[in-house]
């Protein structure tokens, strides 16, 4: 069997990075409960605390912290951990910055090695650098006088004081060098410049100028609030209408959204999400009251953006222009947000406008009409398909249902793809119902062909947009198969028994575990095994090796034991287990046996002729056991 870790998700580097110790004593002093009550309300419930999740909505708290056990876990969307885990997640921050906080939290001296170190001042340095340009181009917009166009430009656009306060609005000074003298004065040097990407090297010689030049400015935060980056808009004619900071360590386009650090919370508390293109779409609805917009940057939906979205979003109402570049990324993201259980609605924008004309024109009653009338990314991508199209008692032609197949074929649902097909067939040929039936059922032919097809036409799967698929948003236990329960229930008695675990652990190999992260919970149960006192599960659930491994650890310690912990039915799941391995082995060696004795290459000393005969003489007693 395979020992190959599973790292996906990998929290905690061993090594040097930082002493395992002193891991240990910041988790020691930061209680979970007291830790989380300052992001959430929590409330006795019996030997535990319970609150409303900040990581899905819900009405009815399933947010469970236990200050026992130092772990938490939502029995909602299947969320847990340890204390560090919870900082990660709702900060958004590595292990080692959350290690930072939560050690500072309680005055203790953090440590860590070199190298990780110095790439975090660097990171440090670009932040501190952003923070202090990002001051002098606001003021320069205040009080420049070559930013009077800027002023006005803003004017014409009904963007006022407050707004452009918010948004820390700024004019970049129309020189070469403005901009270096300054960072020169604040002891920054040229290359630290580059690094924040404010700077550029001249091409030809030595030297360097300013990257923005007579530019409206706007600062791009991250979630936390931090300057990571700045989007420059041209104010007279250029080649470029917008320049963006280049990559840099803290710029990564693709994984931003505009002004989600201002919009998280009403996101959060709305459910929703209204996902715009520009910066000035942006800061428009928001000046408007409409304050759960963000903007993508560019043009892409990455997988990165589309699971952080789902943290405070159940839909998505995307208002773009409709035949704009993001409008095809939204389309094209559609898997992303499949994946993550995000519901994706379009707004029908009036053709020519962008939401920043049409909320200053028609009013924010107007926009959130619209908003509420957004239609299913679905229901959209049929109506651009068949809007070319006869309707009425047509006559439906190949073309017809080719151009509608693909489209359908996206449909997870039975149920909704039988609704569309009518929709479409009564859409082309009512009020002739026989024309309606018959549509219908050339529809179904084409998209059951389609489906049966190995690749689908113009299917737009993971791998078609060149994006890798994010994995599930984890609902809860899902079915899982009997081996795997078994393991589920071995983990549940070793965590409320230690007699329990010291049983399994003498009787189940690390190695023997099938599932990968029953194995990666169960090597962490192994090594934190209490000798006569109870195990800590806190100390377990922090070295796991993987979120999914500490998720399951948290939900498990915090459920009532999955079984009896007598021997005999600790027994009887390993037996269950083994003989799930046997059976695989089983199968390997009959198929190798055929081949081998296809070929006459079989002979009676043979090993493997020997492990076969074993193990058929193993399956001809059959095993009886009981779940
Ligand atoms: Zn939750």
């Amino acid at each position: 069997m395979s020992m190959a870790a599973n790292t996906t998700g990998s929290t905690w580097l061993p090594g040097p990075l930082m002493a395992a110790d002193q891991k240990e004593e910041i988790r020691q002093r930061n209680d979970i409960v007291e830790v989380i009550s300052d992001y959430v309300a929590l409330k006795r419930a019996g030997s535990e605390f319970q609150g409303l999740c900040p990581f899905h909505k819900e009405k009815t708290p399933s947010f469970t912290v236990s200050r026992e056990k130092q772990v938490f876990h939502c029995f909602g969307c299947n969320v847990g951990g340890d204390v560090f885990d919870f900082i990660m997640r709702h900060d958004a921050l590595d292990f080692v910055q959350a290690a930072r906080k939560l050690a500072e939290r309680v005055n203790l001296r953090f440590e860590v090695s070199g190298d990780h170190a110095a790439r975090r001042s660097e990171r440090e340095r670009i932040l501190e650098i952003n923070a202090m340009v990002s001051r002098w181009y606001h003021e320069a917009l205040g009080q420049a006088p070559e930013a009077a166009g800027a002023r006005a430009y803003l004017a014409r656009r009904g963007i006022d004081d407050a707004t452009a306060e918010r948004f820390q609005l700024g004019y970049s000074l129309d020189s070469w060098d403005a901009l270096l003298n300054r960072l020169r004065r604040a002891r920054v040097t040229p290359e630290e410049g580059v690094k924040a990407g404010l700077v550029s090297r001249r091409r030809e010689g030595t030297g360097h100028f300013d990257w923005f030049r007579g530019r409206l400015m706007f600062p791009i935060w991250d979630v936390s609030g931090n300057v990571v980056g700045f989007g420059g808009r041209a104010l007279k004619d250029e080649s470029a209408k917008y320049v963006n900071t280049a990559e840099t360590p803290v710029f990564s386009k693709g994984d931003l959204l505009y002004a989600l650090n201002l919009a998280a919370r009403d996101i959060s508390a709305q459910g929703e999400v209204i996902l715009v293109e520009g910066y000035m779409d942006t800061i428009a609805l928001h000046q408007h009251g409409i304050t759960n917009a963000v903007a993508t940057m560019g043009t892409a939906v990455t997988p990165r953006s589309g699971s952080t979205l789902a943290r405070y979003a159940k839909t998505i109402v995307a208002a773009f222009d409709g035949d704009s570049a993001g409008m095809a990324a939204v389309v094209r993201g559609a898997t992303i947000f499949q994946e993550q259980e995000i519901k994706v609605r379009i707004v029908e924008m009036p053709a020519g406008k962008d939401p920043d004309d049409w909320v200053r024109e028609a009013g924010p009653e107007a926009f959130q009409q619209a908003v509420r009338d957004a239609v299913s990314l679905i229901d959209y991508r049929l109506n651009r398909a068949v809007r070319e199209q006869p309707a009425g008692s047509a006559k439906i032609t190949a073309e017809m249902v080719r151009q509608v197949v693909p489209i359908l074929c996206d449909l997870r649902s039975e149920i909704e793809r039988e609704e569309q097909i009518g929709r479409l067939a009564v859409r082309w040929c009512h009020p002739d119902l026989g024309r309606v039936q018959q549509a219908e059922a050339a529809i179904r032919h084409e998209v059951r062909q389609a489906l049966r097809r190995p690749t689908r036409p113009q299917g737009r799967s993971p791998q078609a947009s060149g994006q890798q698929a994010p994995p599930l948003r984890p609902q809860g236990p899902r079915p899982v198969p009997g081996y795997v329960r078994a393991e589920h229930e071995l983990l549940s008695a070793m965590l409320h028994e230690t007699k329990a675990a010291r049983y399994v652990k003498e009787h189940l190999a690390l190695d023997e575990w099938a599932d990968d992260t029953c194995r990666a919970a169960a090597a962490a149960l192994f090594a934190h095994l209490g000798g006569l006192v109870q195990t800590d599960v806190g100390k377990v659930v922090a070295d796991a090796e993987n979120t999914e491994a500490k998720a399951l650890l948290s939900r498990l310690a915090l459920e009532p034991p999955a079984m009896a912990t007598t021997e005999t039915r600790l027994a009887e799941r390993i037996e269950l287990i083994r003989d799930r391995a046997r059976r695989k082995r089983w199968e390997e060696v009959r198929a190798e046996v055929n081949t081998r004795l296809a070929a006459g290459t079989l002979s009676g000393e043979d090993p493997l002729h020997q492990e076969y005969q074993e193990l058929a003489r193993h399956f001809r007693q059959g095993v009886k056991y009981s779940e």
